[in-house]
């Protein structure tokens, strides 16, 4: 309902995959990663908003791996009812978090390794996911193209997002492809020199 964008990247040589968001319609994630006969090594949370982590539990079920998360969004996890209420939606299953997804952290998977950077503001356990081999990042709901994550909600602040995309997204090379958590994937460049929320710093 949220259109939130799930990542699954999978490994050529090993065939193993790394999801990333998988907020719903698990049975189409399944699909893929059996299309391209792919085994899941890992699911990481950006951050713990029903619309990314709400199929964890089911993709968990189904695969058997484990779910990566930064500790300090557990607790909007533990009240993803809420989060549920407020939509309208069911409340999905919940799961445990098998492993923290902490800042300065890498998840070496196959050739590539994914640095993990604590990216507070949208959320305090936000995380985005810098792949340097594939000159990509995921960036959750912290960057868009045009525009940033929201701060409104529980957990959210302003001042601090802002602090973590400065500091630690803009400083990746301008090339970067930012993959988002919603809408279409942008560059590290194109955000820096066109981004209404990032030009007055
Ligand atoms: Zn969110």
């Amino acid at each position: 309902m949220l259109q939130c964008n799930c990542s699954i990247f999978g490994d050529e040589t090993t065939r193993e995959a790394l999801v990333i968001d998988p907020g719903d319609q698990i049975d189409r994630v399944l699909a893929v990663l059996a299309k391209h006969g792919l085994r899941v090594k890992a699911i990481v949370i950006t951050h713990a908003h029903i619309d990314h982590i709400g199929g964890a539990a089911k993709l968990k079920a189904a695969t058997g791996a484990p779910v990566y998360m930064n500790a300090r969004d557990q607790e909007l996890y533990d009240h993803i009812g809420t989060q549920a209420a407020w939509l309208g939606v069911e409340e999905p299953e919940s799961t445990e978090i098998d492993a923290p997804a902490d800042g300065g952290g890498t998840l070496v998977f196959g050739e590539s390794a994914f640095h993990i950077l604590h990216t507070p503001g949208h959320t305090q356990g936000s995380i985005s996911l810098w792949i340097p081999a594939e000159n990509k990042l995921i960036a959750g709901d912290t960057l868009f193209r045009d525009s940033i994550g929201r701060t409104d909600l529980p957990g959210g602040d302003s001042r601090e997002i802002l602090r973590s995309i400065h500091s630690k997204l803009l400083t990746l090379p301008e090339t970067a492809i930012v993959v988002p958590g919603h809408g279409p994937n942008t560059t590290i460049g194109r955000e820096k020199e066109r981004n209404p929320f990032l030009q007055r710093f």
